[in-house]
């Protein structure tokens, strides 16, 4: 049995097919591991867990069915649903994450990010994600009502949008200092992050010694799961119609 690591689903209501494939992913290949890690962005957006729209509903019953058949779930914030809180949790059976928190898997202690904090390249975005990390503005916005904070969501995506799209190609991506202190301060040979959707497998050097960082794909045009077992990982992109 296999460990399990997904990240950037981004499901909202108007993707419908990539629900459809996380639900068949859970109902398949999940039901049969040995856990699953969901590191960020498994909805393209949370205004708090007393407000979840019909397709969300549907991902919170079936990780409730999945971690029912007693499989452990994690879930880590990402930046567009970094407001999953406590109601999320007991709904789902799933336990939310800290970023970054390191795992141990197969013995081996490996950290564990969304990954957009290593961007700080974009330092617009970490004043952002700072802010609204805050408790006391998560609570002003959590006050208001449902629609209003569904509206200014809505907003600061088209904002991310734009804001992303004036990014040069290299800002947008994660900065190798950041990366490599996130390793030294861990002390692990091993970083799993989403975030980029550029999923690859990194082999890098940090003060001489062999690091890897592993980068989740998104589920856009086809699932994207890290496999790690006893022989090993494998990141692979799911087949369309094979649980995928
Ligand atoms: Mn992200």
């Amino acid at each position: 049995m296999a460990t399990l690591f997904v990240s950037d689903l981004h499901i909202d209501a108007a993707g419908a097919a990539i629900s459809d494939r996380f639900l068949r992913f859970l109902d398949a290949e999940a039901a049969h591991a040995d856990a699953l890690y969901i590191l960020g962005d498994l909805f393209e957006s949370w205004v708090g867990d007393d407000a979840p729209d019909a397709a969300q509903r549907r991902v919170i019953d079936a990780l409730r069915a999945l971690t029912a058949r007693g499989v452990p779930c994690f879930v880590m914030h990402g930046n567009r649903d970094f407001l999953l809180g406590a109601r999320f949790a007991a709904e789902t059976g799933a336990e939310l994450l800290p970023d970054p928190v390191l795992i141990t898997q197969r013995g081996e202690r490996v950290l564990a990010m969304h990954g957009d904090a290593l961007c700080t390249d974009d330092r617009p975005y970490q004043r952002l994600r700072a802010a609204v990390r805050d408790p006391d503005w998560q609570r002003r916005f959590l006050d208001l009502g449902v629609a209003a904070r569904r509206s200014l969501a809505g907003a600061a995506r088209a904002g991310s949008r734009a804001h992303t799209a004036a990014l040069e190609t290299q800002i947008a991506d994660v900065n190798a200092d950041s990366v490599a202190a996130v390793l030294r301060g861990a002390g692990v040979e091993t970083l799993i992050h989403g975030h980029t959707h550029r999923p690859a497998v990194h082999e890098l050097t940090v003060d001489g010694n062999p690091r890897r960082r592993i980068v989740l794909g998104d589920w856009h045009a086809a699932g994207s799961v890290l496999r790690w077992d006893r022989r090993g990982f494998e990141l692979a992109t799911l087949a369309p119609g094979r649980g995928g």
